[in-house]
């Protein structure tokens, strides 16, 4: 017997209107049956398709497939899995490291694959998608070719699912360190340790750009790995990368030396002393501010505005004439509207004079769902200083 859920009218309009998940208070009935693919219906008997059930989630239901008459079996994972990688073809030819997947923005809820050079890391972020460990894996070896599958199942949203925090291999052997390349830049990733899977892919796209519009005088704040540096580096005539972090900082050092790269100075520091410090000092004709999330949650939304407000006002001003600004927030609570809001904010305490040059969203490989806003998180902006 197919296991099956019923849905209250509330979860099937969600559905209608683009969302994928349903959420604990819409489900009527809750399946008779463990973690796993489930059939969906509404109260009036009516088939909606099939789902990824949580038992212990908030999210009770993640959307897989709106026909009913599919079966999610391994072919079914190979499939959508397939589709998902044939989407990167074009990301491929300036990457040995991208995402492969980004759960619900390629319809694979909750799965999360990066790849970095020959080895992929996974997040299985559910406990419906853990279920399909064993096809998920199948299919990825026999699609990338890969040497090794990681699991960097340790995000602390695998408690919410009832699901334990570990990293073990899926497949083969990661190594800790693998270096990669991104658009002629090479960099060191640590699948194993480094922050999300081993680096940040999602601003690969946004490096591109700052890049193509960096002179003169450059500063990277919250270099981490010096990602941004090492693309600036190669316009700038010097750039200054700073972090507050000595491990992050030392491995950005490292990876100046990886490229040949000698016109890169690193400072480990608070970005706001920093910022404080270098007041009525000489200017910066490029700088990046691309901050950890301040807003971890709705409640601390703004408090963490203003620490954005702060560190953009500060960074306008001391950007030089004709200078250029390339600023990011990876807060999922802070909005596309609410950033923007933010740096007009800034821009007028500033008492600059800012022009918007792009607005940026996420790059190809982190797909956003137009209808499901929690699939976007990351924003950015690249202001030009015309005073
Ligand atoms: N720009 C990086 C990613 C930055 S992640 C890239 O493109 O890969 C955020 C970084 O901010 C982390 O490395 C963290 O160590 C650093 N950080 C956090 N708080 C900080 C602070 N107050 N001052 C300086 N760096 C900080």
């Amino acid at each position: 017997m197919i296991p099956c859920a019923v849905v209250a009218s509330r979860g099937a309009r969600r559905w209608e209107q683009g969302h994928p998940w349903i959420f604990r208070s819409d489900v009527e009935a809750p399946p008779a049956a463990p973690a796993g693919a489930v059939r969906v219906r509404d109260t009036r008997g009516r088939e909606l398709g099939w789902a990824l059930w949580s038992p212990a989630s908030e999210i009770s239901l993640r959307r897989l497939d709106a026909n009913p008459d599919t079966a999610i079996d391994g072919e079914w994972w190979y499939r959508r899995l397939t589709a998902a990688v044939a989407r990167r073809a074009a990301t491929a030819r300036d990457a040995t490291a991208y995402r492969l997947v980004h759960g619900e923005g390629d319809a694979l809820p909750a799965l999360v694959v990066d790849q970095y050079d020959r080895w992929l890391v996974a997040q299985l972020l559910s406990a419906g998608v853990e279920a399909f460990r064993a096809e998920i894996t199948d299919a990825l070896r026999t699609i990338t070719g890969c040497q090794g599958i990681l699991a960097r199942n340790d995000p602390p949203v695998r408690t919410r699912e009832g699901l334990p925090r570990v990293v073990e291999a899926l497949y083969g052997e990661v190594p800790h360190d693998i270096v990669v390349e991104e658009h002629g830049i090479r960099y060191h990733a640590a699948p194993h340790t480094g922050q999300k899977t081993g680096a940040f892919l999602d601003q690969r796209e946004n490096r591109v750009l700052a890049a193509a519009h960096a002179h003169g005088r450059a500063l990277d704040l919250f270099s981490y790995h010096g990602s941004f540096a090492l693309h600036l580096a190669r316009r700038a005539t010097s750039v200054t990368a700073v972090d507050s972090s000595a491990a992050a900082i030392e491995r950005a050092a490292v990876n100046a030396e990886l490229n040949a790269l000698s016109n890169i100075e690193f400072v480990e520091a608070d970005a706001f002393d920093f910022l404080r410090e270098r007041r009525g000092g000489p200017r910066f004709d490029t700088i990046v501010v691309d901050p950890p999330a301040f807003a971890k949650n709705r409640a601390s939304l703004q408090g963490a505005i203003r620490g954005y407000r702060d560190l953009n006002v500060h960074a306008m001003r001391l950007l030089a004439p004709g200078g250029m600004i390339f600023t990011a927030s990876c807060s999922y609570h802070l909005g596309k509207a609410a950033f923007l809001d933010m740096l007009r904010d800034a821009a007028a305490a500033s008492g600059r004079t800012l022009v918007l040059r792009a607005i940026t969203a996420q790059p190809a490989d982190h797909p956003e769902v137009i209808t499901a806003p929690e699939t976007g998180y990351l924003k950015g902006a690249l202001l030009e200083a015309i005073d």
